[in-house]
């Protein structure tokens, strides 16, 4: 399929969000591009404590899509979601470059950053579920193109993300510390422009195939307006309330049971985004009670209940897949930093380069899996959705296999040729794009539309505990010869730690396999 044809055959509603998407994507990615060489060469913090602070902030990123999703759901819809989300992700870029002004004021600065950071989880917990959830409605909910049309917007997502940390790096990260403002500032415009663009042609492009207008609030929607009256008279009824009260009961007992141990902090500050426990008692807290508080609420019929369910289970899933793969920012970096001949035709690539092979791999594959989808989807032979999750594990759990095989045998003052960690990324992109899209796609059709944001909160959620997960993972790349143990597994080479991966995502990718068809049953009719 050539690519005009794709074009036409999708509204042009997905575009006005492939653009919007792609900016705030520029302006999240190239903030983060920029975050950690800003902390420790602005502000001089060291390394262990900065990646302290880059775990908490991409953990709690990932947690406030439930409050942004709920919100949207019950109150404002998404349109409004995404413009209060936009402008406040853009304050907290602002505040960034506010910080990055005053950076030789260290105190000063310091405030001003954990503000900034506070603002942009804030903001990207309205944004990002709600943009997300707008892709699919755009669709009949039975549609055959939403997997394809998530890849595409996907390649959008994509596409800001691997050009923000060259523009960003470029103006901000040039030897001097003095600069790093601007390159927050680009990230603060690139927001602007992403809300801007999104508010000016929303009420043209947003609407169903019938030409109803999509992502507004339940009292704007009448359709919806019914169901949300359901909901709130649910919550008036002595039942609902008791699934209040436990579920904050058990939000907090759990809270206190998983912070058992954590130090005592000194300042505000400090204690939100410096307290790695606070953080990863929250993420895991949340992601027992939240799951379970939604399923209990009495207005959800059998069939929504059994659909929840299959987006619990992929999710689950997914954690083992993000925690893999988001060793890209921590150990495949340092791979590729000390044991990669990262020479061409006498140029050597900076390792922190490899981080926007993801990018480019997915901006170049996604119009062939959308089309791949919607030529399968033509014929019939469309795999479903956990079907293809369970290939995106595998393809992970290959890339890894890969790569062991090329640092096997090899002496730790050896490096290795390139090809190993670039056939990773491009293994691993292709699995990401078998299921992150999909996953997406998969939860807009299983979403009852009154928690459709809300349950789009709950699939990012599973990134939140993945990246906790993810950090634990990278404190076990093997260092100056000494083993260390997980679930007694000894790891004393780079090999082991590979095989780890292997094995995990192998495994969960053949157990996914195994539950598709009684998933299958569960989709009820969706596929
Ligand atoms: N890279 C994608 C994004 O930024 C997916 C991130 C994720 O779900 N972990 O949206």
């Amino acid at each position: 399929m050539s690519s005009n044809e794709m074009k036409l055959s999708h509204p042009k509603g997905l575009y006005l969000l492939f653009i919007t998407e792609m900016w705030e994507r520029f302006s999240y990615y190239g903030m983060r591009a920029l975050f950690m060489l800003y902390i420790t060469k602005a502000l001089l913090f060291d390394k262990g404590f900065a990646a302290q602070i880059y775990g908490n902030y991409t953990g709690l990123v990932y947690l406030t899509p439930l409050l942004g999703g709920y919100i949207a759901d019950r109150y404002w819809g998404n349109r409004r979601s995404i413009f209060w989300g936009g402008i406040v992700m853009a304050i907290g870029q602002f505040l960034m470059f506010a910080s990055a002004l005053n950076y030789q004021d260290v105190e000063l600065a310091k405030y001003l950053m954990f503000c900034g950071l506070g603002s942009l989880i804030l903001g990207n917990g309205f944004f990002k579920p709600n943009i997300s959830t707008m892709v699919g409605h755009l669709y009949a909910p039975t549609d055959k193109r939403k997997d394809s049309a998530f890849t595409i917007f996907y390649m959008g997502i994509n596409l800001g993300a691997g050009l923000a940390p060259l523009w960003c790096g470029f103006v901000g990260d040039t030897g001097n510390p003095a600069d790093f403002k601007w390159g927050f500032l680009s990230a603060g415009v690139g927001m602007l422009v992403a809300v801007f663009i999104f508010e000016l042609f929303k009420n043209k492009y947003l609407c169903t195939p019938e030409g109803k207008q999509i992502g507004l609030s339940p009292m704007e929607d009448l359709t919806h307006h019914s169901h949300t009256l359901d909901v709130d008279d649910s919550l008036k009824n002595p039942n609902s309330k008791k699934r209040l009260v436990w579920s904050l009961g058990g939000l907090v007992a759990l809270f206190f049971l998983f912070s058992f141990n954590f130090n005592s902090l000194n300042t505000v500050g400090a204690a939100i985004f410096e307290g790695a426990d606070w953080i990863g008692s929250a993420i895991f807290a949340v992601s027992i009670i939240m799951p379970v508080f939604i399923v209990a609420d009495k207005s959800l019929t059998k069939i929504e209940r059994s659909r929840i369910f299959v987006i619990y289970i992929i999710a689950f899933f997914v954690i083992f897949f993000w925690a893999a793969f988001e060793q890209a920012g921590a150990s495949l970096t340092f791979f590729a930093d000390e044991q990669t001949d990262r020479r061409i035709f006498g140029w050597e690539m900076p390792a922190s380069s490899f981080q926007s092979f993801n990018a480019i791999f997915v901006v170049t594959l996604a119009p062939i899996f959308a089309a791949l989808w919607s030529f399968l989807g033509k014929r019939g032979m469309e795999p479903s959705s956990p079907v293809k999750q369970s290939l995106g594990l595998f393809l992970l759990s290959v890339g890894y296999l890969v790569i062991a095989i090329g640092v096997h045998g090899v002496d730790a003052n050896v490096k290795v040729s390139i090809l190993w960690i670039t056939s990773l990324y491009l293994l691993h992109t292709m699995g990401e794009l078998c299921l992150s899209p999909i996953g997406l796609s998969m939860v807009n059709k299983l979403a009852p539309i009154r928690f459709a944001s809300l349950l789009m909160g709950v699939w990012y959620m599973s990134n939140a505990a993945a990246n906790k997960f993810a950090g634990t993972l990278s404190g076990l790349y093997p260092e100056n010869g000494v083993a260390k143990s997980f679930a007694g597994y000894q790891i004393a080479t780079l090999y082991d730690f590979f095989m780890l991966f292997v094995v995990m995502s192998g495994v969960a990718a053949v157990i996914l396999y195994f539950l598709s068809k009684k998933l299958e049953k569960l989709m009820n009719g969706i596929k």
